[in-house]
């Protein structure tokens, strides 16, 4: 039974959303309702993907802890296990949305424990406030959504969408956006340096598309790729991004650095036969050949058609393309196909990275991923390295090559250079 000073637990998003929609029409013009979509990068995510029981302790938990930063007429949806919705309402100030909101990131930034682990949730806030004219429940619950991805996005801890209903919601229109954004070939690239553990060299960049930073609209790049596969435009984007790559890398390669670059390729690439054929004819446009290019291509993409993957993967390998797998451990991937796929290397998911310092668990899936990589002789990387600890950690386990915010964010082709200087000097490489 619920205490009555306890807020209210609601049980599904259709529940919910009366609930919201009640709230909106309830809320009078004096006072503020505030909408927020909490999102948890947990350090325990396998274990609560996995145990039914363990997921239900740790619910509880955050539960405990939530209980007291909010009100009795507050109201909370668990929606999945790294995602809670919350609904405070007669807020006598949009002041004390933000007091709860950093009330709620606080009891949450510590760890938990559960089982004698310590669990960490890294919460995201993404939050809405009324008065917004003429909104409804499905249109708050987009803006608040739309500002959790910026969170996360940006690396944000809580991002708040304007009260300005058009500014906040994702166009309509998207589509439209994504395609003119692609004509106009104004989509920029940024690029990670992953680095080799033992010589400390730059041994390769991922480029990561971003959308213009001057457009009046702001996109999240898996906003992007999501509209680019979903309306037939991801061929476009991708050869966008890889002439981008080619144009800009020819200059760093002028200048003496030569680094092998890795491009992502999307699910919905892989089913296209003639990927092969589109690859080479914008390779041989810029006369570069393709070993100077890496293929990553995510876990989950590639176990649809196994026949079908293995066999265009052998051609891109044959072409001379080097090929990651991304996001490795995410796809539950048997050891079979990593035996049939001709990979270079596995890319394993930052989300086990980011937990293996606290959490056992995480740490054994990591070991576990590297010393099979290692038996079928493919080289091993890291990505979403933020910590020295981690660094350290992986370097001990034999991981060969790093990416993350430990060394490097992201940044423009113009940056990569200079930096790759400065980053060879300090660890005293020729
Ligand atoms: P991904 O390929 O797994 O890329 C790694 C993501 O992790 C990047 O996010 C990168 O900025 C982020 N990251 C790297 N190091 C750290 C770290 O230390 N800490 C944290 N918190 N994050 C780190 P980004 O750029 O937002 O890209 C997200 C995803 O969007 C990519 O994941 C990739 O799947 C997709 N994507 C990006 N560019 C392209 C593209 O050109 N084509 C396709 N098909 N997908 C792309
Ligand atoms: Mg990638
Ligand atoms: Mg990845």
């Amino acid at each position: 039974m619920k205490h009555v000073s306890e807020p209210i637990l609601v049980r599904s998003c259709a529940v919910f959303a009366v609930a919201l929609q009640h709230a909106i029409n309830a809320a009078n013009a004096g006072s503020t309702l505030a909408l927020l979509v909490l999102n948890l990068q947990r350090s325990d995510r396998i274990a609560a993907l996995i145990s039914a029981s363990y997921a239900k302790k740790m619910r509880t938990r955050l539960w405990d802890r939530l209980c007291p930063v909010l009100r009795y007429n507050d109201q909370v949806l668990f929606v999945s296990h790294n995602e809670i919705w919350l609904l405070l309402p007669d807020l006598t100030a949009p002041e004390l949305a933000l007091l709860a909101t950093h009330q709620i990131l606080s009891v949450l930034e510590q760890p938990l424990t559960i089982e004698q682990h310590r669990v960490y949730t890294n919460p995201r806030i993404g939050m809405v406030c009324t008065p917004v004219q003429g909104v409804t429940a499905s249109t708050m619950l987009r803006m608040a959504d739309n500002a959790h991805k910026k969170a996360l996005q940006e690396y944000q801890k809580l991002v708040v969408a304007q009260g300005d209903l058009k500014a906040n919601l994702l166009p309509e229109n998207l589509p439209k956006l994504v395609s003119e954004v692609l004509d106009a070939n104004t989509l920029s690239i940024v690029y990670q340096p992953k680095i080799d553990t033992n010589s400390k060299r730059v041994v390769s960049v991922e480029a990561l598309v971003r959308w213009p930073g001057d457009h009046p609209e702001y996109i999240p790049v898996n906003v992007l790729i999501e509209t680019a596969e979903r309306c037939g435009l991801i061929e476009q984007l991708t050869l966008h991004v890889l002439s981008t790559v080619l144009r800009e890398s020819s200059e760093w390669r002028a200048a003496g650095l030569d680094l092998l670059i890795w491009v992502n390729l999307s699910a919905r690439m892989l089913g296209q036969s003639h990927l092969p054929d589109i690859l080479m004819h914008i390779m041989d446009i810029w006369q570069i050949p393709p070993s100077a290019i890496g293929l990553e291509i995510t876990e989950s993409a590639l176990i649809h058609d196994i026949d079908q993957t293995t066999e265009l993967l052998s051609q891109l390998k044959q072409l001379g393309f080097h090929l990651s797998i991304d996001d490795f451990g995410t796809g539950y991937s048997s050891l079979a196909y990593l035996r049939r796929f001709p990979i270079d290397e596995l890319k394993i998911d930052r989300m086990f990275i980011q937990g293996m310092t606290e959490s056992g668990q995480d740490k054994q899936i990591v070991q576990s991923i590297i010393d099979l990589a290692h038996n079928f002789g493919l080289l091993v990387v890291a990505e979403g390295v933020e910590e020295y600890e981690t660094l350290h950690m992986l370097e001990a386990m034999k991981c060969e090559q790093i990416q993350g915010f430990y060394f490097a964010k992201p940044m423009p082709a113009q940056e990569l250079l200079p930096w790759c200087h400065q980053f060879h000097h300090r660890h005293n490489v020729a």
